[in-house]
Parts: C-alpha cells; sequence; structure tokens
C-alpha cells in the first residue's frame, strides 16, 4: 500500500472516487525526471511519471553513426545509474571513455593549454560520451518492468497545493493526488511558475551548433575545447568508431550560417579555426549527422522547493537550473538533484512523510553550493573568454596556463568535473 493511503486523509474536495491517490508525481519525460521516477518507485513509493512525450518510446540506438543529442556523463552520473541497475544494462559499445581532456586559449600559444588526465585524476575515465537515447531507452526499459511506477502521456495544465499534499490537473485524465511532486520539467518548467518561484534568466546571446563527425585520425579518447578569438568555442568529443561529437558555441547569426554549411564550406572553416589546430589533432572530418542548433542560456530558481508557505514541490534539473555547456555539466547535475533527493527519501525517518517539511528543506540546503558553483565557473569562463580587452586576453590565456601548472587548483576542478555522490 502507498503511504499516501496509509497516512495522508486526502479530505480535499478533489478526493472522490474519481482521483487517483498516490506518494509522488514526476512532472516531466527528459532523463531527469525518468531517473528520479524510476528510484522513487524502486524505493516502494508509488509514483506517477507525467508529460506529453511519454506517449513515443524511444526506441534503442543502432547503426554506425550516433544520434544527435550527444551527452558527456560524468562519474556521478554513472554512479546514479549503477544505483538504478541502468548502468550494466547499457550498451556499453555505444559509450566512449575519455581519458584525457585538452583545452586551449585563443592566443594560439603552446603554454595556453589545460591539460586533464586520468592520471591525475586517479580514476580510470573522467567522463564518458554517449547518446541521449542509449540512456532514456535502457530507463524506459527498466521502467516497464516497475510495477509501483505508472506513465502517462499528458500534460499537467494546473496544480494546487494544500496542507497535506498536492492535486495535479491533467488534459486528458482525471486528476491525481500526491504528497509530493517532483518537477523536472525542463527549462521553462511551468510547474516552477505555477507555485510562484521565481527564476533569473539570462541569454548568452550564442547558439550551440551540435554535429557527428567521422575523423581520420585517431581522438586519442581526448575530448578537445578550443576558445576562439571573438568568444567562439569549439568542442570535439570522442566517440566509439573513430567518430567525433561537435559543439561549436557561437552567435546566432554564425550558426544560421554552419547549419547551411556543406562538406566543403567545413572542410575550409575547420583548416583556418584555431591555426587549423582541430584538422592538425583529428585529421579530415566527414560530417555523419544534421547539424542542429540550441539558444544557450543561464537560468537558476530563487528556490529549489515550493510554494514558499507550504512546499510540497521539489525542482530537479534544467527546471532548477541551465547553464552554458563549455563544461557538459547541466544534465550531470540534474542527475545529482535526483541522487540528493533519493538518498535523502530513502534515509528518512519513519515518521516522516515524503513531503516533510525537514526533508525537503535539507534537498534545498544539500543542493545550493553544488548549483551555485557550478553555475558560477561556467558563467565567468564564457564571460572571461568572450572579452575582448587584451587584459581580458591576457588573463585567460595566462590563467589557463597557471591554473595547469597548480596540481592545487587542477585537483580541484577535476574533483568539481567528476562530481560527488554516495549512496548508503
Ligand atoms: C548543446 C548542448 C549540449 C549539452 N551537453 C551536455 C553534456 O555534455 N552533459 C550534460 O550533463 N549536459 C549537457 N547539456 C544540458 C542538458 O541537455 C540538459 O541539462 C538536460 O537535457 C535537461 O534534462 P531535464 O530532464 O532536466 O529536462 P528536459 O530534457 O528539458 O525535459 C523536460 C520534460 O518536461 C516535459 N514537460 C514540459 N512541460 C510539461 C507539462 N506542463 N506537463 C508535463 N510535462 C511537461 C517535457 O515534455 C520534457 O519531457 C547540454 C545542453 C545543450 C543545449
Amino acid at each position: 500500500m502507498s503511504e499516501a493511503n496509509q497516512n495522508i486523509p486526502f479530505n480535499t474536495p478533489a478526493n472522490t472516487a474519481q482521483v487517483r491517490t498516490v506518494d509522488v508525481v514526476v512532472i516531466g519525460g527528459g532523463i531527469a525526471g525518468k531517473a528520479c521516477a524510476l528510484g522513487l518507485a524502486q524505493m516502494g513509493l508509488q509514483t506517477i511519471e507525467v508529460a506529453p512525450d511519454l506517449s513515443s518510446p524511444i526506441p534503442s540506438p543502432a547503426g554506425p553513426h550516433w544520434g544527435q543529442r550527444i551527452y558527456a556523463f560524468s562519474p556521478s552520473t554513472q554512479k546514479l545509474l549503477a544505483h538504478l541497475q541502468i548502468w550494466d544494462a547499457l550498451d556499453h559499445s555505444r559509450l566512449q571513455a575519455v581519458r584525457d581532456m585538452r583545452i586551449f586559449g585563443d592566443r594560439g600559444e603552446q603554454t595556453d593549454q589545460l591539460h586533464l588526465s586520468t592520471f591525475e585524476a586517479g580514476t580510470p575515465q573522467l567522463a564518458w560520451i554517449g547518446e541521449s537515447n542509449l540512456i532514456e531507452h535502457t530507463l524506459d526499459q527498466a521502467i516497464r518492468f516497475q510495477n509501483k511506477l505508472d506513465q502517462i502521456a499528458d500534460t499537467v495544465e494546473n496544480l494546487q497545493t494544500d496542507a497535506d499534499g498536492v492535486t495535479l490537473y491533467l488534459k486528458n485524465h482525471l486528476p491525481i493526488r500526491a504528497l509530493l511532486v517532483v518537477a523536472a520539467d525542463g527549462a521553462n518548467s511551468p510547474t516552477r511558475m505555477s507555485i510562484g518561484i521565481t527564476a533569473s534568466e539570462e541569454s548568452y546571446s550564442q547558439s550551440a551548433v551540435v554535429a557527428n563527425w567521422s575523423c581520420s585520425n585517431p581522438h586519442l579518447e581526448t575530448a578537445y575545447q578550443w576558445f576562439l578569438p571573438g568568444g567562439d568555442i569549439v568542442a570535439m568529443l570522442p566517440l566509439p568508431n573513430k567518430q567525433v561529437s561537435m559543439v561549436w558555441s557561437t552567435s546566432p547569426e554564425n550558426a544560421t550560417t554552419l547549419l547551411n554549411f556543406t562538406q566543403e564550406d567545413w572542410n575550409q572553416k575547420f583548416a583556418l579555426i584555431a591555426g587549423g589546430a582541430v584538422t592538425n589533432q583529428l585529421g579530415k572530418l566527414s560530417l555523419n549527422s544534421a547539424p542542429a542548433a540550441f539558444p544557450l542560456r543561464k537560468i537558476r530558481a530563487a528556490r529549489f522547493i515550493g510554494p514558499e508557505h507550504n512546499p510540497k514541490v521539489v525542482l530537479i534539473g534544467d527546471a532548477a537550473h541551465v547553464m552554458h555547456p563549455l563544461a557538459g555539466q547541466g544534465l550531470n547535475l540534474g542527475l545529482r538533484d535526483v541522487a540528493t533527493l533519493l538518498n535523502i527519501l530513502g534515509k528518512r525517518e519513519s515518521f516522516r512523510s515524503p513531503n516533510n517539511l525537514v526533508l525537503l528543506r535539507r534537498y534545498e540546503r544539500q543542493r545550493q553550493g553544488d548549483t551555485s558553483a557550478l553555475l558560477w565557473v561556467t558563467d565567468r569562463l564564457k564571460k572571461l573568454f568572450s572579452g575582448s580587452s587584451n587584459t581580458e586576453r591576457q588573463l585567460r590565456n595566462f590563467g589557463l596556463g597557471f591554473v595547469n601548472r597548480s596540481h592545487f587548483i587542477k585537483r580541484r576542478l577535476i574533483e568539481r568535473a567528476l562530481g560527488d555522490i554516495d549512496f548508503e
């Protein structure tokens, strides 16, 4: 029996035979929402996940060329997926371990370089690169076998909180009562807005152009990133089968131009940028996916639980924070939200219901430091490398070399990139 049925008298007007009552509703069908819903159900909480895109199952990625949405997965993400029994079920031939990261400044000088390696990190890999679909498909498979979890393909149109829980009104289904709602409904989170949580938002006036390439030189399991004069950033992330995934952050105008490039245009571009370093490193690059562009912005919710007077809703993933992709950490941070929430609810005292205020405050407190630090670092780096003054140019390039020589700072940087979560 669910805790909602056991402990909480849902004596609100909405409590008719028509209303379904569960412990938790997760709003959102992205990776953060699916991982959270699965984890909650695995700990015995009766859970419903609601999102419009749950109607179409994610197909298993297949074929020689990798899908368009590629992510860097940090060791903290690996730990969460292992905890959810997902990691070993993934098709590992479609994941590439990253053993080295090389980041280059925009003066073209050899010393303006930051090199992070597994040797310094003391781990077998710094990250893994793989397709979003690979994770989503495997999560879907596990969810199908989880009898404490139902998925509803619909949109949440409205929700009302009261002293006992939340009533959710869906577009095409009957209302649901839940003790707790987890909002994983993305950067524009309608839930965040409807419970009155404000968010600071800043556009970077940049778009990220993503595409996959086959490269004629081995990528040496290395993730490369070049900061270019003018503020563009080009990352080339290694994939299996001599492929790389590009994330090129640039002005929206240039993104439109890049989207219309022919292979010949790309050849000329790669030969020119970063003094030809991209082709020197990776050889001839042949396009093997249709390029796509994503607008880039920074968002931070003012609170991670709400509404303020009576919190019954928790924000996770992009609903709570969005950052520049230069560090490849947005989803990893969102999955650390999931890990923290699962830890707190999993270890709660038996007298505390899942929506107990002490637990929700604990969650908010624990997520603040990690979120603020990552948002700050990515934002500062982005802005430092966009500045056009001579001082800024000297500072950022000197900074890369300086960090590279400082074992202490490097160690902290690696710790931040690896992330840290523990399941007890
Ligand atoms: C170019 C680029 C590269 C990136 N690279 C990386 C990387 O390498 N590593 C990394 O960690 N991160 C990366 N990120 C960040 C990453 O893409 C996001 O952080 C991640 O996708 C957010 O996942 P999410 O589940 O929180 O939200 P989303 O994936 O946005 O999911 C939101 C869900 O909510 C649903 N929804 C919305 N409204 C409603 C409603 N009213 N009712 C019900 N459901 C609703 C939507 O349908 C959707 O299912 C990158 C981002 C960009 C732009």
